[in-house]
């Protein structure tokens, strides 16, 4: 008998607890902003949101997709050295002179032929944010990217037209020939007047 009665007790605390949360989920939760002290308190209310009309708020420290200001690159390839998965794919050209400066007055002496981010393989542990010396690539608060096809989840911040690329590694190359003969020309000089 007193098996049965504890059944019933159980089954009638269970199902009032299934109710009560049945009933409550008509009502609208309050979203609160992610600082908010009772943020994760809120237990009764909306189960779940009509995203995407409604939406959360994010930390402000949360990480997120990548973005880098190309025109504060110096394409030193430190975030790519440091990617433990190794999703970010760097090419660099030499410029034969000083290319320009950041904003935070450092001088840029390369090209960016191609700078990607496979955001499919980033585990988004920030060190590439960490390591940039221009700070420059960074995580935003855009989460939402929901592509169709994997490939385009591979962000490409590089504008360089492949001519114009090739035109900058022409560039480099015939001022390296250039320095390699006037070298050459000095020491055969030198050599005669001896
Ligand atoms: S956040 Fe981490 S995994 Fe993603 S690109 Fe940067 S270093 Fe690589
Ligand atoms: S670490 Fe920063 S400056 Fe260097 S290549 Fe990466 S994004 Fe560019």
């Amino acid at each position: 008998m007193n098996k049965v009665i504890t059944g019933f007790t159980t089954a009638f605390k269970g199902l009032s607890i299934t109710f009560r949360h049945l009933f409550a989920s008509h009502r609208k939760r309050k979203i609160l902003p992610a600082s908010d002290s009772n943020y994760f308190k809120q237990s009764g209310g909306t189960n779940t949101i009509q995203y995407p009309h409604q939406r959360l708020p994010i930390p402000e420290v949360g990480r997120y997709q990548l973005d880098v200001e190309m025109d504060d690159c110096i394409v030193c390839d430190l975030c790519a050295k440091i990617c433990p998965v190794d999703c970010i794919d760097i090419e660099a050209i030499k410029a034969t002179e000083a290319i320009g400066q950041t904003s935070d007055g450092t001088t840029k002496r390369l090209y960016a032929a191609k700078f990607d981010i496979d955001m499919a393989k980033c585990m988004y542990c920030g060190l590439c944010t960490i390591v940039c010396p221009t700070e420059c690539i960074v995580m935003t608060n855009q989460y939402d990217k929901s592509v169709a096809d994997l490939s385009q989840l591979t962000y490409q911040f590089s504008d360089m037209t492949p001519e114009f690329a090739a035109e900058k590694r022409r560039e480099f190359e015939q001022q390296q020939a250039e320095k390699q003969a006037a070298k050459l020309a000095a020491m055969q000089k030198k050599e005669g007047g001896v």
